[in-house]
């Protein structure tokens, strides 16, 4: 690859976001934003593990996911490494569960197996993957607000390690359930410790207005004052059909700071010593949930795993000492940080359109119809997908960053909008992002990062067939999961009444 540094003299676009910077060379991949088999070659192409996004696209189509199971796979054994060794000597490693919803699949299910870690489910379908690939009940977790008697008893019909309970409600019925079969069902408890992660900084409150989980906060609902969380602690050890295991906590998501895992787990270990010196209960487990950050554009800096593993390890080592407890085993559950990055969605560019908008209007700026209107393009790349394969800028107003993949270019940066093929003007995918001015109908376009959210929350909004899944590894291809046909589509249309 030609690595002459270009010297950028274009200029920013007035229209670009502040923290977008003007790269230096298009070309050039965000290494962070990547999974690590992915780079530009020789011939100035995107490929992964040697394959070039070319011969993806003659063999799959586009649009189209593709994964990098050798990145997935390293990166789950980072977190497993990463925490069985910062928590070695507290409570002798680490148990390590793979969000499925984040992306699930029988084929992805069986990696997280071979990797040593375990599998968290929220629903019965997440289940009859897991079950598909052959994951011993054991390895599973259950988790969900609502979860169906139907769930519950599929879980306990494949004997999962953990049913994560999210109330009181639920807990009895969970213990009704298990004890009309004769059986007992493995719990743990998920709590709202009142820590909340807002992506760069992590807010505190009391009390949660949210639907999961059990307070912590000790109010008046309770005749005694007991917070929810302690009620259940007492209902569940009252059960002879549960066996409580612990307690849980998610704090939020794409979170790059360790301090808001370390304050939840601090909040829960004072509420396990506080149900030891109480109840006597001692509780074995603790799980402090997911949310570990990745790149989606160059300007997120996710810490490695070790970083974030040794500041919780700290956290959970002092705080035990204070409290003289001994150090219940831990658990964690990473989705995105794991299958984000392996993945791309290598996208077909279409039509091409400049809009001229005008400029920002800097406040105490009036507007003196005198002066005529200082207006800059905006280029819309639209690719032939969009809100159906990533539903992430339209829900969460969700950043990505977006490569010209079938080719180098030299051209200048050029302030584009990458956009779908929907119905709505709301259908971006990348919403700012500097693109080769000479980006044309027929080139590929790969958006990083999209692994974790995309492909499990696509849709079939008008009529698009949801894109398949291709993984890679050792210089070769399988789809993992195959992309939908017109068939695929008309499937349950039950046809027009012919009588
Ligand atoms: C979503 C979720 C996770 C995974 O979150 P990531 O941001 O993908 O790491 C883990 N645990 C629970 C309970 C969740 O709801």
């Amino acid at each position: 690859m030609n690595t002459t540094k270009t010297v950028n003299t274009h200029q920013a676009s007035p229209l670009a976001p502040e923290w977008l910077q003007l790269p230096a060379d298009l070309n050039v991949l965000h290494s962070p934003m990547w999974a690590g088999d992915v780079e530009r070659n020789d011939d100035g192409e995107l490929a992964i593990n040697g394959i070039p996004v070319s011969r993806l696209r003659e063999e799959f189509g586009t649009p189209l996911f593709v994964m990098s199971e050798t990145d997935f796979r390293s990166r789950a054994r980072a977190f497993k490494d990463a925490f069985d060794d910062a928590f070695a000597d507290i409570c002798g490693g680490v148990d390590v569960y793979y969000a499925g919803k984040s992306f699930l699949c029988s084929a992805v299910a069986s990696w997280v197996a071979d990797e040593g870690l375990r599998l968290d489910t929220c629903s019965g379908g997440e289940l009859a993957v897991a079950a598909k690939a052959g994951i011993e009940g054991p390895h599973l977790g259950l988790h969900g607000n609502n979860k169906s008697d139907a769930e519950i008893n599929r879980a306990l019909d494949m004997k999962v390690g953990r049913i994560v309970v999210d109330s009181l409600a639920e807990l009895e019925r969970v213990a009704k359930i298990a004890s009309d079969r004769s059986g007992v069902a493995k719990v743990m408890l998920r709590l709202t410790p009142g820590v909340h992660a807002h992506t760069h900084e992590f807010i505190a409150t009391a009390h949660e207005d949210q639907k999961f989980g059990l307070s912590m906060a000790g109010d008046s609902t309770d005749e005694a004052g007991l917070s929810a969380a302690e009620e259940a602690v007492a209902a569940a050890t009252s059960y002879a059909s549960i066996e409580l295991l612990g307690v849980h906590c998610h704090i939020g998501s794409q979170i790059f700071e360790a301090d808001g895992f370390a304050l939840a787990a601090a909040k829960l270990l004072d509420f396990l010593a506080a149900m030891q010196a109480k109840y006597s209960i001692v509780l074995p487990e603790l799980d402090l949930g997911g949310g570990y950050g990745i790149a989606y554009t160059p300007v997120d800096s996710p810490r490695p795993p070790a970083e974030i593993a040794q500041a919780m390890a700290a956290v959970v080592r002092s705080k035990c000492a204070e409290l003289n407890i001994q150090a219940p085993r831990i658990s964690i559950e990473p989705g995105r940080a794991i299958v984000g990055p392996s993945t791309f969605t290598l996208y077909e560019v279409g039509t091409l359109k400049t809009v001229r908008v005008d400029s920002p209007t800097v406040s105490g700026d009036s507007a003196d119809s005198g002066t005529a209107n200082v207006t800059h393009p905006r280029r819309y790349v639209s690719v032939d997908g969009g809100m159906s394969d990533n539903a992430r800028p339209v829900l969460y107003d969700a950043d990505y960053s977006a490569i010209l993949a079938s080719r180098a270019s030299a051209a200048a940066p050029q302030l584009s909008r990458v956009v779908g093929k929907h119905c709505e003007s709301g259908d971006i995918v990348v919403r700012d992002v500097y693109l080769p001015e000479d980006v044309a109908a027929g080139d590929l376009l790969a958006v990083p990062g999209t692994g974790a959210y995309c492909w499990a929350l696509s849709s079939n909004y008008n009529y698009l067939a949801r894109p398949g899944v291709v993984a890679v590894r050792d210089g070769s291809t399988r789809l993992i999961v195959r992309g939908e046909t017109e068939e695929d589509l008309l499937n349950r249309d039950m046809g027009v009444a012919n009588d």
